[in-house]
């Protein structure tokens, strides 16, 4: 059970990734993925083509979306997984996390000006497939094609972070209300790469109970994020709190993504899988 080739984490043209749903869920198969999920920030738009893709190709499917969180000042992702996507409250809640993207992408924008980048507005709008959700990977793009910097992590280490001038500060959905969009859509909630915020333990913990108060039931594991060491820190975490876990590679572009699509090791064994969960929610073929 925990063998299964899952990916369930992963972006397309609709939000920050450089490839369509339909390219995405061919990649996926080709890549030995045996269920998929397409995870765009705080968008739903891309389920119904990702889902049609899937299924054209046998292979099983669940919604998806990761939505923009703000806990203690601090950005956090979750990942919903298995909910309806025709549910309005889901719907209205991600419209309400998008909004505010363009007004923090033109401060952006000025914030750049201030070091001499200029138009980076409409420079980053080139990358953007979807006008709701422009992001700071969409600048960072701009800016390597600008030659400021060689590759995207650069621009985010030397622009696009706090404290640099192309950051700006913004508050998303909370933690309780993105939750709560998920579950109250039949969805299950996820935890994405917790290694990769930078809390102190007491905050952690802080996120982790609160997160299962508001009704969370997963986190991920191993995913692109993650190094083999904080795959393992996180497996604990997941017994400790009773967690199910979660797979996915967080891909975003072939030229961008260190991993691939399906391209993962497996959960580790005494883990229970997101997957054994949402078994009634996984779409197959007829
Ligand atoms: P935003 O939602 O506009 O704040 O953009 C967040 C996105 O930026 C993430 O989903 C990643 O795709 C990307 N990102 C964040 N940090 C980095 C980094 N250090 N290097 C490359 N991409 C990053
Ligand atoms: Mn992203
Ligand atoms: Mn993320
Ligand atoms: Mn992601």
């Amino acid at each position: 059970m925990s063998t299964l080739n899952a990916d369930l984490h992963c972006h397309s043209a609709v939000s920050d990734g450089t490839l369509q749903p339909e390219v995405l869920a061919s990649r996926a198969k080709a890549n030995g993925v045996e269920l998929w999920a397409l995870t765009d920030h705080d968008e739903i738009d891309g389920l119904q083509r990702a889902r049609d893709a899937a299924l054209s190709i046998a292979l099983p499917y669940l919604t998806g979306t990761e939505i923009s969180v703000t806990f203690a000042d601090t950005t956090v992702h979750i990942v919903g997984l298995g909910f309806d996507a025709d549910n309005a409250a889901l719907k209205a809640g991600l419209v309400a996390t998008r909004g505010g993207r363009r007004e923090r992408a033109m401060e952006m924008a000025d914030g750049l000006a201030k070091v001499g980048i200029r138009d980076a507005y409409d420079g980053a709008l080139k990358y953007v497939g979807n006008p709701e959700l422009i992001s700071r990977t969409h600048f960072a793009r701009f800016l390597v094609e600008s030659k400021v910097c060689l590759d995207t992590s650069e621009v985010f280490r030397k622009y696009l972070v706090e404290g640099k001038p192309g950051f700006v500060p913004h508050r998303w959905a909370t933690l309780r209300n993105a939750v709560t969009w998920i579950t109250g859509a039949g969805g299950l909630a996820v935890i994405a790469h917790p290694a990769r915020y930078r809390f102190t333990a007491t905050e952690e913990y802080a996120l982790f109970t609160e997160f299962i108060a508001h009704g969370g039931r997963g986190v991920e594991v191993v995913t692109g994020s993650h190094s083999t060491v904080e795959a393992l820190r996180y497996a604990g975490t997941a017994l400790e709190f009773g967690l199910f876990a979660s797979r996915g590679s967080d891909f975003h572009s072939p030229d961008e993504s260190h991993v691939d699509l399906g391209r993962l090791p497996a959960l580790p064994v005494p883990l229970t899988p997101v997957w054994a969960a949402l078994e009634s929610r996984i779409q197959r073929p007829a």
